[in-house]
C-alpha cells in the first residue's frame, strides 16, 4: 500500500522551483575553487577539526577529507565516524540529515556544515507532521525511516536506518513478526520489501537524482558497452533495479566494482561516486547512467544539486570564524527521541540483533 500526500506533492513543487533557481548555479563551480585547496587543508590540519565527506560531494573536498585525518563514506559510517572520533569540532560535506546525525549523535560536539541549505528531496517529501499523523493512524506498525529525514521525523521513529543496513535489520524485523510504516524513499521500500517479504506501508516520496536513471536509454548505452556490468542505488526506479548486476549502497557499490568480473560499469548513483570507486579498480570503465538529461526535464542529471552545495569556499569560511550560519544546533529534547532510533541501527551494525 502506498500513501499519497498533499504536502509531498507540494514538497515536489518546491524541490523543482529550488532547483530551477539558486542551485544549479551552485552546480556550475568555479575553477577558482581548486585554487583554494592548499589554503583550505593547512587551515584545518591547524584546526584540529575534523572533515567528515560523502561519496557524493566535489572530489576536491574528498580528498581534503582523506587528506587530513577525516573520512570518505556512506551516512552509515558517516555517522559511526562522527560519534567515535575525538574531535570536538566536525565539518560534515553532505546534505542536512548527515549533519542533523552528527549532532544527535555528539551533542557536546559543534557540528558545521558549509551550507545549512543542503537538504534532500526525501527530507522535504516526507514533512513532520503528515508523517506524525500517517503513523499515529497506525499505532500497531512499528516506525522504520531511512537516515535521509529530519530530526523530527527520527524522532518519531522506532528504527532509523541507511541503505547499507536497511535489508538487514527490516528482515529480523519481519522475522519477529512485526508489520512496518517504511518512509520516505518508495523506491527503496519497494526494493527492501521484495527483498525480506515484510508487510511494509510505503509512504511516497523519491530522490530527485535517482529516479531519473532511464531503462530506455540505458538499452542504448548497453548497445554501445554490452559487457559493462550495472550497478545500481537502490533508490532507483524498479526496472532498473531488476535489470542490475549488483544493487546496493553507495559503499557496497563500490565494493561490487571491485568484486566483479567485468572490465566495465554503468553506475546508476550520483557521479560523485567516481572519485572513489576509481581509487578502488583504477584499470576499469566507469560510465554514468543515462538520465534524460540535457534537453529533457531532468534537473539532476546524475548529481544531487544539494550535495554540488559543498564547496571549498564553504569549508573555508567555516575555518574563518566558525561562522554561526553554519553551524547545526538541534533542540535537546528533540536530539534526546532521535538518538534512540539511531543508537539501535548502530548497536544492530556491531551485534546483527534486533
Ligand atoms: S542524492 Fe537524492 S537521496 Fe541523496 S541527498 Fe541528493 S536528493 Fe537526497
Amino acid at each position: 500500500m502506498t500513501l499519497l500526500v498533499d504536502d509531498y506533492i507540494a514538497a515536489r513543487a518546491d524541490v523543482k522551483a529550488y532547483l530551477d533557481s539558486a542551485l544549479l548555479d551552485a552546480m556550475n563551480a568555479s575553477s577558482r575553487e581548486s585554487e583554494l585547496y592548499d589554503e583550505v587543508k593547512n587551515k584545518l590540519l591547524a584546526s584540529g577539526a575534523r572533515l567528515i565527506a560523502h561519496y557524493y560531494v566535489d572530489p576536491d573536498i574528498q580528498r581534503l577529507a582523506e587528506e587530513t585525518g577525516g573520512i570518505v563514506s556512506d551516512s552509515l559510517e558517516m555517522a559511526r565516524f562522527g560519534a567515535e572520533d575525538p574531535a570536538s569540532k566536525l565539518i560534515v560535506a553532505g546534505v542536512s540529515f548527515m549533519g542533523e546525525t552528527a549532532k544527535i549523535l555528539s551533542p557536546e560536539k559543534r557540528v558545521f556544515m558549509p551550507t545549512l541549505e543542503a537538504t534532500c528531496s526525501l527530507d522535504i517529501g516526507c514533512p513532520d507532521q503528515a508523517f506524525q499523523q500517517f503513523c499515529d493512524s497506525h499505532p500497531d506498525r512499528t516506525v522504520v525511516v531511512y537516515a535521509n529525514t529530519s530530526a523530527a521525523v527520527k524522532a518519531r521513529a522506532d528504527w532509523v536506518v541507511t541503505s547499507s543496513i536497511a535489508v538487514d535489520i527490516v528482515d529480523a524485523l519481519a522475522a519477529r513478526g512485526e508489520s512496518l510504516i517504511w518512509a520516505p524513499d518508495r523506491y527503496l521500500g519497494r526494493y527492501i520489501q521484495k527483498q525480506t517479504g515484510a508487510d511494509m506501508l510505503l509512504w511516497d516520496s523519491a530522490c530527485v537524482v535517482h529516479e531519473e536513471f532511464r531503462l530506455h536509454d540505458l538499452d542504448a548505452l548497453m548497445a554501445i558497452h554490452p559487457d559493462a556490468g550495472l550497478l545500481v542505488h537502490p533508490e532507483s526506479p524498479d526496472e532498473m533495479i531488476e535489470r542490475a548486476d549488483a544493487v546496493g549502497s553507495t559503499t557496497q557499490l563500490i565494493e561490487a566494482a571491485a568484486r566483479l568480473p567485468h572490465s566495465s560499469f554503468i553506475v546508476a548513483t550520483d557521479r560523485g561516486i567516481f572519485y572513489k570507486m576509481q581509487q578502488q579498480v583504477p584499470d576499469k570503465l566507469l560510465l554514468e547512467a543515462p538520465t534524460r538529461g540535457a534537453g529533457g526535464t531532468c534537473q539532476s542529471c546524475a548529481h544531487c544539486p544539494w550535495m554540488a552545495m559543498n564547496r571549498l569556499s564553504g569549508i573555508n569560511r567555516i575555518l574563518d570564524f566558525w561562522d554561526p550560519a553554519c553551524e547545526i544546533l538541534i533542540d535537546a529534547e528533540l536530539g534526546r527521541q532521535a538518538l534512540k532510533p539511531l543508537t539501535r541501527m548502530l548497536e544492530f551494525k556491531l551485534t546483527g540483533t534486533v
